[in-house]
């Protein structure tokens, strides 16, 4: 079993990115053979001036190993540094066929009604991520359900490959559907859900925030004036209370089931300094991690240069493969 997986480098990252995604890699990194990027060329399909790409990076793949993935276990790097992204990418161009990207449901919904004045790398944004994983024989891909159409899509661009050139090239990678990851809200409206886009920075805990910020922003969390119920159902119609339960049982790898039984019949003036004492526990030696690499960077490039080296070894049998079956070596 390999799998890849990769995340767009953005910075800034908060609660809601560790535990709806990164820890679910952090603890898959042991379990099977894990390849993990930064998406950067993905980036490009926006406009960013060059200095926010490059901090993006780096802030995201300090981020990734400040909350536990060990580039010694996984294969971590970005893109950029191995071109055979960029070259696989072109070779599948030929494959992939318009029909099938016009069908995409992240290219109508991102180009909306500006379709020509996209980028032609939004466009063709799903034959690089096919690239991505292809290129690896990737077994598995991790996808949640906004991503499923362009792993079919990855699965049909190696099919056809394979059928046209008459080779057996490429694995088709099959999703990888892991335990359901929590959706944490914004600590000031338990319908919107954590997010950096949220003007308002008392709607999350940032990974950086020091710890009196974490828990003062916990003190000041929506909720109402119920007491904790006995059960789930008596969180239906208190989305907030919902969300500090929802926090404080994936943080301890509980179901919200048992957090309640642990504090039923308590207001949140006894259960927000316990969530708020757990959120600083788990945050507190990511954020020290941090400034490590704030300190260091020169530390992360030797990790991502490292991590690239060996994707970039994984990758080239399969790089060579493609050019031969298409005639060009
Ligand atoms: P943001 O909404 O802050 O811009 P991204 O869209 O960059 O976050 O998401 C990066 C990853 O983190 C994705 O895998 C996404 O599913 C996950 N994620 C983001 N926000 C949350 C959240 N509030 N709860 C759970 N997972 C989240």
């Amino acid at each position: 079993m390999r799998v890849v997986s990769g995340i767009q480098p953005t910075g800034n990252l908060h609660l809601g990115n560790y535990l709806g995604a990164i820890r679910r890699w952090v603890r898959m990194q042991h379990e099977m053979e894990c390849l993990i990027f930064l998406a950067d060329l993905h980036s490009l399909s926006d406009y960013i001036p060059a200095e926010e790409r490059r901090r993006n990076v780096h802030e995201m793949a300090a981020s990734l190993i400040a909350c536990g993935i060990d580039p010694d276990v996984a294969v971590l790097y970005n893109q950029a540094r191995i071109p055979a992204h960029a070259e696989l990418c072109w070779l599948l161009n030929g494959t992939a066929r318009m029909g099938w990207l016009n069908r995409m449901t992240q290219w109508k919904d991102k180009a909306g009604k500006n379709r020509e004045g996209a980028s032609v790398a939004l466009f063709d944004y799903p034959v690089l991520q096919a690239a991505d994983v292809l290129l690896y024989q990737a077994t598995h891909v991790p996808v949640g359900e906004d991503q499923k159409q362009h792993l079919e899509l990855a699965r049909d661009i190696a099919q056809k490959f394979n059928n046209d050139y008459g080779v057996e090239l490429f694995t088709l990678p099959e999703p990888l559907i892991g335990e359901t990851a929590a959706r944490i809200m914004s600590l000031r409206d338990g319908n919107a859900k954590m997010s950096k886009s949220d003007p308002s920075d008392q709607s999350r805990i940032n990974l950086a925030d020091e710890s009196d910020v974490i828990a003062q922003k916990i003190r000041k969390a929506k909720t109402d004036p119920e007491p904790l119920p006995e059960a789930v159902d008596g969180l239906e119609g208190r989305p907030e209370a919902l969300n500090l339960v929802t926090i404080y049982a994936a943080l301890t790898d509980r179901t919200n089931q048992s957090v309640l039984e642990e504090y039923a019949g308590q207001g949140f003036g006894q259960f927000k300094p316990a969530l708020a004492d757990l959120v600083v526990e788990t945050v507190a030696p990511i954020r020290a991690r941090l400034k490590d690499f704030d300190a260091h960077p020169e530390a992360l490039e030797a990790i991502l240069e490292k991590g690239s080296a060996k994707a970039a070894a994984l990758g080239a049998p399969t790089l060579e493969g493609a050019y031969k079956a298409m005639g060009l070596r």
